[in-house]
């Protein structure tokens, strides 16, 4: 079922003009905008999207977490057959699930129109939607929700796991990568414009409380972890010649490296070893009700 933004009512029709009020979302940029006044936001700036198109493809880290998403996907839902993304950004993730899954139905959604132009190149089958997470149109109506390093953006991100739930079917599911580890802040976090880096019983807490059922908790980037801590402590002292991106501009050696690391840790969760420690953290859950 689709939600009327303006009036709350729900219906089923093909198209976005609501029966009830009338009234239709406007486009922005050649999308439907569902909140149009946050089309360039404060928690992700444009300028971002520019440097993940280039990197993204090559580096180790989203090429290893695409993999991962993929398997979690295959693994815990299979079957399924739609999926909205939230926050999809380029649309990097989107792609790789298209790749694997091509009679999947995708959606993504983003809160900036720039980005949404990015994804839109790369996926020619998908729903591409602008919307505030905090706000999500829908009830009863897909089968996963995904969110990828997007909720330690949101200062509310009680409220979106809310909003994920009502939007997702019975027996449906919800996957989630965020950040992990305070310890772990840097530079990097506030160049990224990221409110929180999580602890897991934290997020646990709030997904249980948005009612979900845990299905799967894993840190991962776990192996890698004691070069994080290193680049991380150099970025947190005043140093003139901070990059923040320098992570990702890798040289290829090193970049290869740690691919080869990641598909080791891949390995161990496929057989059922979750890490307790971990840059990032990768969530399951069910709504069972
Ligand atoms: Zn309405």
């Amino acid at each position: 079922m689709k939600i009327c933004s303006a009036c709350g009512s729900a219906f089923s029709h093909v198209g976005w003009l609501c029966p009830h009020c009338g009234i239709q979302p406007e486009e922005r940029n050649g999308f439907t905008a569902f909140a149009p006044g946050l089309c360039s936001n404060a928690g992700f700036r444009d300028d971002h999207f520019n440097e993940l198109i280039e990197l993204e493809a090559r580096n180790f880290w989203f090429r290893a977490r695409n993999r991962l998403i993929v398997w979690a996907l295959l693994h815990y839902f299979p079957n399924k057959e739609n999926l909205l993304e939230v926050g999809c950004g380029t649309g990097f993730v989107l792609n790789g699930i298209a790749s694997a899954f091509p009679k999947m139905k995708l959606s993504g959604s983003e809160i900036s129109s720039v980005g949404l132009a990015y994804a839109a190149k790369r996926l020619q089958n998908a729903d591409l939607f602008q919307m505030d997470a905090r706000s999500i149109p829908f009830c009863n109506e897909f089968d996963v929700i995904a969110a990828f390093d997007v909720l330690e953006h949101i200062e509310e991100d009680e409220t979106v796991l809310a909003q994920m739930y009502q939007a997702i079917r019975i027996d449906g599911g919800l996957m989630i990568t965020v950040p992990q580890h305070k310890f772990l802040w840097s530079r990097v976090d506030e160049h990224a414009c990221h409110v929180r880096r999580y602890a897991a019983r934290d997020l646990v807490r709030k997904v249980k409380a948005a009612g979900f059922e845990i299905v799967r908790k894993t840190s991962f980037v776990s192996l890698l972890l004691p070069l994080m801590m290193a680049s991380r402590s150099l970025q947190r002292g005043e140093n003139p010649n901070y990059d923040p991106l320098a992570e990702l501009r890798i040289s290829d050696l090193p970049n290869n490296v740690f691919e080869r690391i990641m598909a080791i840790e891949r390995w161990a969760i496929r057989l059922g070893f979750s890490f307790p420690v971990g840059g990032s953290l990768l969530l399951i859950a069910k709504k069972i009700k």
